[in-house]
């Protein structure tokens, strides 16, 4: 049986090697990401091509996600990092402001000293580093240092719980949309999304562009929780962005929140990711911790669609063994059973009811094959949701692209077929290609699901059919 969950590996000096992504392939990576906040145009264009290249020597349909900066707030660069002790007083100031204290940074954005409030926390550089806003000014605030380390050039500062009014997109973010656009994409994700209406203006830049990706929100903040389920209908895809995420709110929320989310993204049908940390151990080690096994193996019973690496496969020492590490831990899970919440689809249309019914029948047979013959992905994108549990779940279309975009979909997989004429000839040609490739035994049984033209009405059609 085919691993369900599938994986997505983040590229880096760790796996920018042609060979190191042809063996991350063969591994089980179906979707490979470009962190656009560490890489440059030339390197993620050259990337890109390197993915498509090893892809298509395989047959295999891998995905391209570029991942946006988004509207992050970072300090400014310091000639020498400081050493800060509690009780340390730093100061956080607008660009063309002067230094007033000697424990000084500029921040890069100024709207900052409106959004925030005295009392509340800053966090800079992923939680190392805590702070609490003592004095607030009109272009500068101070903070008190609540634990000892050191405050490096252009950190990440978090403000827990704070409502930021930063833009959806920097101008960096545009030029690398535009990029995106440029390496054919076919995933683009938001950093930062906090409403639906940032998902709409992601949408539309890749629009104006005349770009093919689809959206990805991540959600990295208790603004984007608040709307999740308007974020949810917007946008192609959601990212659960634990790093951010368990920094923006009270850590012991975060396993709460991720299971409401995939049961949220189950019921309105829109895949989802959970991302970060994975195996962050294994940067550095070998094997993972246990602790981490049994993150991962909560994720894939929840029956997200993919796991995200980023560090461990971008900078780690041990990138193939994580890919490894997943795929084991996936195919294990899967096989013991899942969540469920496929159940909790919210059937809203008739395609959906008929989704629902191939799927019930599919499961009712033993052995059969569940077949979508789609040519956007819809239609296989509502089988996939509902989480069908037979052992093979293919979905033929005749665009390459909607394959790629079916690597995010847990379980299926996609093949690219000519569609004929008639769906008669259609159904013929796939089954002849499961034949070919022994994906289905002579007679075997397939559920065949499509909404094809036939005799120029949408069909809506269930076929129960024997290869
Ligand atoms: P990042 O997003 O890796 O781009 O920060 C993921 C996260 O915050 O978890
Ligand atoms: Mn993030």
């Amino acid at each position: 049986m085919p691993r369900k969950t599938k994986l997505i590996v983040t590229l880096g000096p760790a796996t920018e090697t042609e060979e190191t992504i042809g063996q991350l392939l063969d591994a089980g990576a179906n979707i490979f990401r470009l962190n656009m906040s560490h890489a440059k145009h030339e390197w993620a264009r050259e990337m890109a091509r390197l993915v498509r290249r090893q892809a298509a020597e395989r047959h295999l349909h891998a995905a391209v996600l570029f991942d946006l900066t988004g509207p992050s707030i970072r300090t400014g660069d310091l000639d020498e990092p400081y050493e800060l002790k509690i009780g340390d007083l730093v100061e956080f100031r607008k660009a063309d402001a002067e230094a007033s204290i000697p424990l000084s940074t500029t921040v890069n954005y100024p709207g900052m000293m409106d959004d925030v409030s005295e009392g509340s926390t800053l966090v800079v550089d992923n939680g190392t580093l805590l702070m609490e806003i003592r004095t607030k000014k009109d272009d500068r605030i101070l903070c008190e240092v609540r634990n000892a380390g050191t405050l490096g050039s252009r950190r990440h500062i978090n403000l827990p719980g704070t409502r930021l009014n930063l833009p959806a997109m920097t101008d960096k973010d545009r030029k690398d949309l535009s990029l995106a656009v440029e390496c054919d994409a076919d995933f683009v994700a938001g950093s930062f999304v906090r409403d639906a209406a940032h998902v709409h203006e992601l949408r539309d830049a890749v629009d104006s562009l005349e770009g093919g990706a689809q959206i990805i929100a991540k959600i990295e903040d208790q603004e984007a929780v608040r709307h999740i389920d308007s974020i949810i209908k917007a946008a192609d895809g959601i990212m659960i962005a634990r790093g951010d995420l368990g920094i923006e709110v009270d850590f012991e929320d975060l396993p709460i929140l991720q299971r409401r989310i995939i049961k949220r993204c189950h019921e309105l049908s829109t895949r989802v990711i959970v991302a970060t940390q994975l195996l962050e151990s294994m940067v550095q080690n070998p094997t993972p911790t246990r602790a981490e096994v049994t993150d991962c193996s909560n994720a894939v019973y929840e029956e997200c669609d993919a796991l995200m690496l980023s560090g461990e496969t971008s900078i780690g020492k041990h990138p193939l063994r994580c890919v490894e590490a997943l795929v084991k831990i996936g195919g294990r899970i899967e096989r013991s059973g899942g969540l469920g919440y496929g159940q909790q689809v919210m059937l809203r249309d008739e395609r959906q009811k008929v989704a629902r019914a191939a799927v019930t029948l599919a499961d009712s047979l033993p052995d059969a094959l569940l077949i979508v013959l789609t040519r956007r992905g819809v239609l296989a994108n509502q089988v996939a949701m509902l989480r069908p549990r037979t052992a093979g779940f293919f979905a033929f279309t005749p665009r390459e692209v909607v394959c790629r975009q079916l690597a995010l979909n847990r379980s299926v997989v996609p093949f690219r077929l000519p569609f004929a004429a008639g769906i008669d000839e259609t159904i013929e040609r796939a089954t002849d290609f499961l034949l070919e490739h022994d994906l289905v035994r002579p007679g075997g049984p397939m559920v065949i699901v499509s909404d094809l033209l036939s005799d120029h009405i949408a069909a809506n059609s269930i076929l129960l059919h024997h290869a």
